[in-house]
């Protein structure tokens, strides 16, 4: 993987691919997420409103039926006891009683009911504990029914006596001659168990947070789940003006609190009233984020699958690059293998690999020719001067034990003198020929410049070394070269570490040699320290 690396003088961090690519991924996933999901909020979040509007609408028209059907069950049945107390003038109070006490078993609609007289006295009240029989109506609800002779719904109100907020239903009693006796009053209270919740249910919150009340016609709560508020005025509210102006409908509303409602409303023509059936916008907004972690939930495992892949993918991609980064690092420190070439799936790695490859192999092949080159005379084809020093410091350095044969052409001037350089050039290729061919596999030839050669004889002792020379020495006296006259050369023998243990000491000794062989007439070959040999035969 291609890492962080430093750059210049300034140390600039570097991109990996992985971390690239990972990045970039990340960013898509993460943008097409985030599109993704807001307009799904968006389509979900008005949706879910319109549903909840459309339900809490149905819930309160189904409400409002029941309640209508409800209500003129209620007037029917306080009609027809009104009707049968036509001859109330001439029951005893005990028959009333009676008459009421049958009235509120078989129907149960009233909390409480009662019978005044026209003169505005309670005649009859059931349960009696309530104690108002025989005492004068104050409530202006009861004023108004008395005198209105009518069929009569009040507006939720407190009672004087009883500290009830109450809702106050009559009806007229007239005699079979007509004469107005009085009116039959039903009472519903308000906060406790009344006729309403016995139908609509006690709990009216459900679980989702949902709930549902009624207003009468003048905007009052008659019914809440917190039975705090009954008889609050919130005619205020835009959806209770509505209810109040006899319609029906659903709409968002913000409560007296502020809370933000989606309603569903419904007006009940029996009475007036309306029943409205809210939800809090917070229940859309719970269901919401709901929603969206599911979302989340589903893509974060592909999500995650495709980060892997895609590391995995930038990894296998960046490593031919580390690869050959490495690879050329190596050039010119050591010998490059390379290996076989197998094709990367990447196109483009494919092909700088290829292309690499191509170039490191070329750079080693010019290097290595250059190398030969740099290493060797270019006359005769041996290793030149410069490959010897190196050689020689080798072996001094390993402490490698070895000989040295300086050989020197004999008369060479002459030979020049007498048939040209070109000539010369020539003998010095034949006697560079002849003593290849006369060494062992192991020892090495060099030109040492001119006309002078040293030959390095590897773990060979001075004698050893001189049996070598006597026999380089003696194939060239019997060689046939390039010229008439015979080619003859004069050499002498140095030993490490015997004779020298550094480089430039043992070449003076064995060039010393040398000279002695020369003094001593040439054609021979003289061992250092001055031991003397003669040629053999
Ligand atoms: P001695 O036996 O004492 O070695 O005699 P010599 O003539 O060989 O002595 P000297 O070393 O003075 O002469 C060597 C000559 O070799 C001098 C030079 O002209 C000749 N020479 C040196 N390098 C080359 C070369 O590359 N080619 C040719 N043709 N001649 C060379
Ligand atoms: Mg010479
Ligand atoms: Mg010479």
């Amino acid at each position: 993987m291609l890492t962080l690396r430093k750059a210049g003088p300034r140390q600039r961090k570097k991109l990996s691919l992985t971390s690239l690519l990972t990045g970039l991924v990340t960013l898509v996933v993460l943008l097409t997420s985030t599109i993704m999901l807001v307009g799904s909020y968006d389509s979900k979040r008005q949706s879910l409103m319109e549903t909840t509007l459309h339900l809490n609408f149905t819930n309160a028209d189904r409400m409002s039926r029941t309640m209508d059907s409800l209500f003129q069950s209620i007037g029917g049945s306080l009609a027809y006891n009104a009707q049968m107390l036509s001859d109330m003038d001439v029951r005893t109070p005990e028959q009333v009683e009676h008459q009421l006490k049958l009235m509120r078993n078989s129907s149960n609609y009233f909390n409480s009911i009662v019978v005044i007289g026209a003169d505005g006295v309670v005649r009859n009240v059931e349960p009696a504990t309530i104690g108002t029989a025989g005492k004068h109506i104050s409530s202006q609800s009861t004023k108004e029914a008395l005198a209105l002779r009518q069929p009569y719904i009040s507006a939720p109100y407190m009672t004087a006596t009883t500290k009830r907020l109450i809702v106050f239903l009559s009806q007229p009693i007239f005699s079979r001659n007509g004469t107005y006796l009085g009116i039959l009053g039903g009472t519903i209270y308000l906060q406790e168990n009344n006729v309403l919740s016995r139908i609509f249910g006690n709990n009216s919150v459900d679980d989702l947070g949902s709930y549902y009340y009624i207003v009468d016609s003048d905007g009052h709560l008659l019914y809440h789940p917190d039975k705090q508020l009954s008889g609050m005025d919130i005619s205020s509210n835009k959806v209770v003006q509505k209810l109040m102006k006899g319609e029906s409908g659903e709409q968002e509303v913000r409560n007296l609190q502020g809370t933000d409602l989606l309603a569903g409303y419904s007006s009940v023509p029996a009475n007036g009233w309306g029943i409205v059936v809210v939800s809090p916008m917070s229940l859309i907004h719970r269901q919401l984020i709901g929603h969206i972690e599911t979302i989340i939930g589903y893509s974060l495992v592909p999500f995650i699958v495709l980060l892997i892949g895609v590391i995995l993918v930038a990894r296998r991609l960046a490593r031919p690059f580390a690869y050959l980064a490495d690879l050329v690092s190596k050039m010119g420190k050591e010998k490059i293998v390379i290996p076989e070439a197998k094709p990367h799936w990447s196109r483009e790695a494919d092909l700088l690999t290829k292309a690499v490859f191509l170039a490191v192999t070329d750079i080693q092949e010019h290097t290595d020719q250059l190398t030969q080159e740099a290493a060797t005379d270019a006359l005769t084809g041996l290793k030149n001067r410069r490959s010897l020093e190196y050689t020689l410091s080798q072996w001094i350095d390993s402490g490698t034990p070895f000989s040295l044969i300086v050989l020197d052409v004999d008369r060479f001037k002459f030979v020049n003198d007498t048939y040209g350089h070109v000539t010369g050039d020539e003998v010095l290729k034949h006697v560079a020929g002849v003593i290849v061919s006369s060494l062992r596999p192991d020892d090495v030839c060099h030109r040492y410049g001119g006309e002078e050669f040293v030959i390095l004889l590897a773990r060979t002792r001075p004698q050893e070394a001189f049996k070598v020379a006597e026999r380089v020495r003696r194939a060239l006296e019997q060689s046939k070269g390039p010229i008439p006259s015979q080619v003859t050369v004069s050499q002498g023998i140095a030993h490490y570490p015997l004779h020298a243990s550094e480089q430039e000491g043992l070449l003076k000794t064995a060039d010393q040699a040398l000279y002695q062989a020369k003094s001593n007439g040439r054609n021979r070959t003289m061992i250092a320290e001055d031991k003397p040999a003669a040629p053999s035969a």
